[in-house]
C-alpha cells in the first residue's frame, strides 16, 4: 500500500498536547489501567515533555514522537508517576549522550540528596535549571512560569505556557487552596490532575469536587481532566467530565492514552 504523504496528520500536530497517560497515583499506575508517560508539547515548533512517568518510552516511540526533537525536560515533581522515565527519555533526547542538547527543569529536591537524573547523564545536557515560585522560563520559541508552590508532600509546580497565542496552565498534583484561582487566572485551557473523587483531609490531592470549583472560578475556554485516581477511572472519567460541563457551563473534556489535544480547538471554542 502506497500511503499519501500530503495527507497524513504530521506527528506531533503543530501546536498541540498529546497525553501519554492518564494514570495518577499508585493504583492505576502500578496496575497500568491506563497508561502513566505524561505529556508532549508542541507549541510554535518547539517540543517539550512534561512528567515522564513511567512508560513514557514505550508511549512516546509507540505514538512515533521522537525524543532526539525534544527541546527539553520538565518535571513539576519528583513522585514516580511523574519522573520514573526521566532518565531514559534524557538518554533519548541526547541520542545515548552523542548529540548533547536540551533542558532539564526540576524542583531543587529533586536534584538534590537523592536525585531523580543520574549523574553521568548530566554532562549531555545543555543546562539543568531549578524550578521555583514565581519565575519565568523560556525553552526555544516557548516561555513557561511557575507561578505558586503547590500543596503536596514534595516540592511540587505548576506550569502555565505561553505560545501560539495561547495561555495553557497544567495544574499538577496538589491539594485545592485559595491560591490556585490567582495563580492560574486568565489561562485559556487548563489541565487538572484529578485524583479524587470527593475531597479527603489527609491526602493533598485535588478532586473533582474541588477540580469543578476551580473551574468556575478560572473560567478556561476549556478544562481537560487527567491522572485519574481508581475511583476517578471507576467512574468514567469521561462521563464526569460530561457531568461537570452541563454543571459548570464550561468545556470540560476527559483525557485518554494518546489523545491529543490541538489548540486551535481553542478558537473554535472562542
Ligand atoms: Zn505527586
Amino acid at each position: 500500500m502506497i500511503l499519501n504523504m500530503t495527507t497524513q496528520t504530521p506527528v506531533p500536530p503543530p501546536n498541540s498536547i498529546t497525553f501519554l497517560g492518564t494514570a495518577g497515583a499508585r493504583f492505576m499506575v502500578s496496575k497500568q489501567l491506563t497508561a502513566s508517560g505524561g505529556m508532549w508539547l508542541n507549541l510554535d515548533d518547539t517540543q517539550l515533555l512534561v512528567d515522564p512517568g513511567p512508560g513514557c518510552i514505550v508511549q512516546s516511540t509507540k505514538r512515533k514522537l521522537h525524543a532526539e526533537r525534544l527541546s527539553a525536560i520538565i518535571l513539576t515533581h519528583r513522585h514516580l508517576d511523574h519522573s520514573a522515565d526521566v532518565n531514559i527519555m534524557v538518554e533519548a533526547m541526547t541520542q545515548g549522550g552523542f548529540r548533547p542538547h536540551g533542558k532539564f527543569f526540576a524542583p531543587s529536591d529533586a536534584l538534590g540528596t537523592e536525585p531523580v537524573l543520574y549523574s553521568y547523564l548530566r554532562k549531555s545536557l545543555d543546562a539543568i535549571v531549578v524550578l521555583e515560585a514565581g519565575k519565568n522560563y523560556t525553552v526555544g520559541n516557548v516561555t513557561f512560569s511557575t507561578p505558586i508552590r503547590h500543596i503536596h508532600p514534595v516540592e511540587t509546580y505548576g506550569l502555565v505556557f505561553t505560545a501560539a497565542g495561547h495561555k495553557l496552565a497544567y495544574i499538577t498534583d496538589t491539594r485545592y487552596f485559595d491560591g490556585l484561582r490567582q495563580a492560574y487566572a486568565t489561562a485559556e485551557l487548563v489541565i487538572i490532575n484529578v485524583v479524587l473523587l470527593e475531597p479527603k483531609a489527609e491526602l493533598d490531592h485535588m478532586s473533582i469536587v474541588e477540580a469543578a470549583k476551580l473551574i468556575v472560578e478560572l473560567k478556561p475556554k476549556v478544562a481537560i481532566l487527567t491522572h485519574y485516581g481508581m475511583h476517578v477511572w471507576q467512574a468514567r472519567p469521561w462521563e464526569v467530565a460530561e457531568k461537570l460541563t452541563q454543571e459548570t457551563g464550561i468545556k470540560v473534556r476527559a483525557a485518554h492514552d494518546g489523545m491529543k489535544f490541538e489548540l486551535s480547538e481553542l478558537d473554535a471554542n472562542g
